[in-house]
């Protein structure tokens, strides 16, 4: 049987060269590749008490939305810049050539709401770091993070060390 890495696929050089690109819409585009990542992502789950789903665009919205729904909690969206209608934080990160800002609604959490991130992919950990600043900032409390990948050697999972993080496929 075919397991849920099997639905992964690797594109070399993408976007740039050295770049070693795991591609998930070979997991989605098939029923059982889809049905594995929501279900395995969903296990780290069972039994935690929590308010909310957390993802960020694009990739995390595939796999949040899902498992909020499944969960029954609701999900909040972290966008890149300029795309929130209503009023929002920021939080603004480093990546490898210059840097990126991505927000939140500021009333999108409440004080103590108890909050699970879920995203496609930890590399450095930078991006989570920003997601769970904005959380953090608005009063809610990270519970946990779900990654559908780790990519070991970019030690991320260091960067994150005080929050209890999940994922389902390491390379
Ligand atoms: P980082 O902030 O370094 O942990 O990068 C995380 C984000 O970049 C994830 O949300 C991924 O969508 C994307 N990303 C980074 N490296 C890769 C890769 N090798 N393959 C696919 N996506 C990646």
């Amino acid at each position: 049987m075919k397991q849920l890495k099997d639905y992964v696929r690797n594109i070399p050089d993408f976007p740039k060269k050295g770049i070693q690109f795991k591609d998930i819409t070979t997991v989605l585009q098939d029923p059982a590749g889809l049905k594995l990542a929501v279900t395995s992502l969903q296990k780290e789950l069972v039994d935690l008490d929590f308010d909310l789903v957390v993802a960020p665009e694009s990739r995390g919205f595939i796999f949040g939305v899902p498992i909020a729904f499944n969960t029954n909690t609701g999900f909040v969206p972290v966008r890149k810049v300029g795309k929130l209608p209503y009023e929002t934080i920021q939080e603004t990160y480093d990546l490898e050539y210059g840097s990126a800002t991505i927000e939140i609604h500021k009333d999108a959490i409440q004080k103590g709401q108890r909050v699970v991130i879920v995203d496609d992919l930890l590399a450095t950990g930078g991006t989570m770091q920003a997601i769970i600043n904005l959380v953090e900032k608005l009063g809610g409390e990270v519970v946990k993070i779900c990654f559908l990948i780790e990519l070991q050697d970019l030690k991320g999972r260091e960067l994150l060390k005080n929050y209890d993080i999940s994922s389902s496929i390491v390379y």
